[in-house]
């Protein structure tokens, strides 16, 4: 298997990258931002919960959000030839419960990919991006740079995670997105 995680701020590219990279690599694509929304959209109590944190830029709690995205392993495990991660872990347990997990099923992370960008360029591309994807907590700065801090007090930790076991990767996420595309790819394929 390949496991992936794509790493780096809100709106460095994750996303994005993350959808052409399953399609290349026959890999199923976890996004945990995604998962909540679509628990918003269909209003499950999960989806309720969610709501009253992501409409602040804070995190869920990793308790829910760790069992949400076991859920979602446990569905599709033999179904695919990998995973990419997309938005999780952001936080030391969930890095460690990631691990875990894994390892019960006989696999472990691959690699860490992430995305430099710098804090102004991931406000604008945010704001911009909050024109089409109907997104509250892309639409409003200060919610926007919540999360960029939150990314750089709780979330920044998780590379020392993997960067202990010599499995980060740090790119410059500044650039097109097939240019970006091709140097990930190129990491993967190493
Ligand atoms: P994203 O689409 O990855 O930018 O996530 C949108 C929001 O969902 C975040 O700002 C958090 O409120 C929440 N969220 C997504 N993934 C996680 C996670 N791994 N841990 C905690 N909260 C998360």
């Amino acid at each position: 298997m390949i496991n992936l995680i794509l790493f780096g701020p809100p709106g460095s590219g994750k996303g994005t990258q993350a959808v052409k990279l399953a399609e290349h690599f026959n890999l199923l694509h976890i996004s945990t931002g995604d998962l909540f929304r679509n628990e918003m959209k269909n209003e499950t109590p999960l989806g309720l919960e969610a709501k009253s944190y992501i409409s602040k830029g804070e995190l869920v709690p990793d308790e829910v959000t760790i069992g949400m995205l076991s859920n979602k392993v446990d569905e599709n495990i033999g179904k695919v030839d990998g995973f990419i991660f997309d938005g999780f872990p952001r936080t030391e347990p969930q890095a460690e419960a990631l691990d875990k997990l894994l390892t019960l099923k006989n696999t472990e992370i691959t690699k860490v990919l992430a995305l430099d960008v710098p804090e102004e360029e991931i406000v604008g591309r945010i704001l911009e991006r909050a024109k089409t994807s109907g997104r509250a907590d892309d639409a409003d700065e200060t919610i926007i740079r919540n999360r960029f801090n939150i990314y750089l007090n709780e979330t920044a930790q998780v590379a020392d995670h993997y960067k202990k076991v010599d499995k980060f990767v740090a790119l410059d996420g500044v650039g097109t997105i097939e240019s970006i595309f091709e140097a990930l790819k190129a990491e993967i394929e190493k």
